[in-house]
């Protein structure tokens, strides 16, 4: 019987331990199916995946089949009836895989048992500290992030990366392995590349590792990650590894491994902590979605009592279009739509500003950051959601002040003006409450409120 690599948001070869089973076990491929669920239109009316992550996985399968010799098998379809289906027609009689957590694609892997004779191997492959090497049961995880960290980084420890199989054979005989469908086929629009982007975020395993090389070795800007990373502007204020993590080109693992190796090849200090600090906040994230199942997805979240919040679609679209009137919301929900990415600096602020000044339900502002993140992961996504809405894990009230958080993280303007060119011309004092300008400083700087640019929402 023949051994398939069934890949989901884990598009590598290294670090892959289903991988390095099925190539151990003798004759295998493996498959890669586009669901067309996660393509669809949500309940709030635009597409669960939006055109420019859908391009980053394009990408990332095409790279995956490179790397895999051509031995990827590609279908348009639900997985867990393609791959019942290809296997009873190839002879697959095992499938190996990463489990997942969340509530969906547990559901796929279940209807999968159902559907598939053969035999199912899964293990856990997405988080840096192996599930069973954690202090604590997944259901006695601290809900206080800091309890988890400081009793992880006590009492477990990061398991070695696994390098690629040496050897990986070519595409099987006798089966159709299919094409990667272009965005259209997938029902969705074009989209240009935005120049203004931080990074022209390309999908794959190789080009996870070049970032990884730049950011680390290269431009040596982890040295200063701890300083630099409430940035907006720029490639390096932050390494940007989130794209391909949550594509699983590269594994949280494995970058552990590359600042260990840093460490000691160049320094040691406390933004070296800091990036393996943020990659702890990553699995806690993932742990906690495994504790609360679908709380994460409830109105009160994992504190299970509703804030106060509305559905005002015309609130919403604002927001999501960048035309709220604050210029330091618009131009960080601006960058999202344009590039699929933006900083964690403005992600909390946004986040902050929907669910807490303007009242609007929080879960439509995750919906949006689903479909527009280029570096969407569940767990992450919804957990910070619920954190920046006063349903997740903070004890305390994380209300940030706009307007305060702009005029300390963008002091001059620059990133205002980047992303809105509207506001071009106004200077520093004004460039964040341009509404506080005079009649006559409005026409000198060409911006009328209301006119070239919106009045700021009532809040
Ligand atoms: C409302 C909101 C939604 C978010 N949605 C996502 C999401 O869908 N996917 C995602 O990967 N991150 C998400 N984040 C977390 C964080 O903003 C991004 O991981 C980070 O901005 C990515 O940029 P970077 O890779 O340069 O991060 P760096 O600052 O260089 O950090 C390195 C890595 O650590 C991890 N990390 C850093 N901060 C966090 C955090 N707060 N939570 C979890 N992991 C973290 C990421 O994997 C990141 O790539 C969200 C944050 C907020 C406030």
């Amino acid at each position: 019987m023949k051994h398939l690599v069934w890949y989901r948001n884990d598009l590598r070869i290294r670090d892959h331990l289903p991988l390095t089973k099925a190539v151990a076990a003798g004759t295998m491929a493996a498959v890669y199916c586009f669901d067309p669920r996660h393509f669809a239109i949500t309940r709030y009316g635009f597409p669960k995946t939006g055109s420019i992550r859908a391009r980053f996985l394009m990408e990332s399968v095409s790279r995956l089949r490179e790397s895999l010799n051509g031995n990827l098998i590609v279908r348009i379809g639900k997985p867990e009836e393609e791959i019942p289906q290809l296997a009873a027609e190839a002879g697959f009689g095992t499938i190996w895989y990463h489990r997942e957590v969340t509530q969906e694609e547990i559901l796929v892997e279940q209807d999968m048992k159902k559907a598939f004779e053969g035999e199912m191997v899964s293990v856990p492959g997405h988080t840096l500290y192996h599930p069973d090497d954690l202090p604590m049961r997944p259901r006695e995880l601290p809900d206080v992030f800091t309890r988890f960290r400081k009793q992880v980084e006590k009492e477990s420890r990061v398991r070695k990366p696994l390098p690629a199989p040496d050897r990986i054979e070519g595409p099987l005989p006798g089966i159709d392995y299919g094409d990667i469908p272009d965005l259209e086929e997938l029902g969705l629009k074009p989209l240009a590349k935005d120049p203004r982007s931080v990074l022209p975020f390309e999908g794959g395993e190789e080009k996870a590792w070049e970032r990884l090389n730049h950011y680390m070795f290269k431009s040596d800007s982890i040295r200063n990650y701890r300083q630099t990373r409430n940035g907006l502007l720029g490639a390096d204020y932050s390494s940007k590894f989130s794209p391909w993590l949550a594509h699983g080109s590269i594994s949280a693992v494995s970058i552990y491994d590359q600042v260990e190796r840093y460490e000691e090849e160049k320094v040691k200090n406390e933004s070296t902590y800091w990036m393996k600090f943020e990659l702890i906040w990553r699995d806690f994230f993932r742990f906690s979605a495994m504790k609360h199942g679908n709380a994460l997805f409830h109105p009160g979240g994992i504190q299970g009592e509703i804030p106060q919040m509305k559905s005002d679609a015309e609130l919403f679209r604002r927001w999501a279009d960048g035309e709220t009137g604050i210029p330091f919301v618009d131009a960080n929900m601006r960058e999202l739509k344009q590039t699929g990415f933006m900083s964690n600096r403005g992600r909390q602020n946004v986040a902050s500003f929907l669910s807490q000044d303007l009242q609007v339900d929080w879960r439509m502002g995750a919906a949006w950051f689903e479909s527009m993140l280029i570096d969407y992961d569940v767990a992450s996504n919804w957990g910070n959601w619920a954190y920046n809405s006063t349903v997740g894990h903070d004890p305390r009230n994380r209300k940030f002040h706009v307007t305060g958080q702009a005029k300390r993280y963008d002091p001059k303007g620059e990133y205002v003006r980047h992303w809105i060119p509207e506001l071009a011309m106004v200077p520093a004092e004004f460039i964040h409450e341009p509404w506080k300008m005079s009649p006559e400083q409005k026409t000198l700087f060409g911006v009328h409120i209301g006119r070239e640019y919106p009045a700021p929402v009532q809040l």
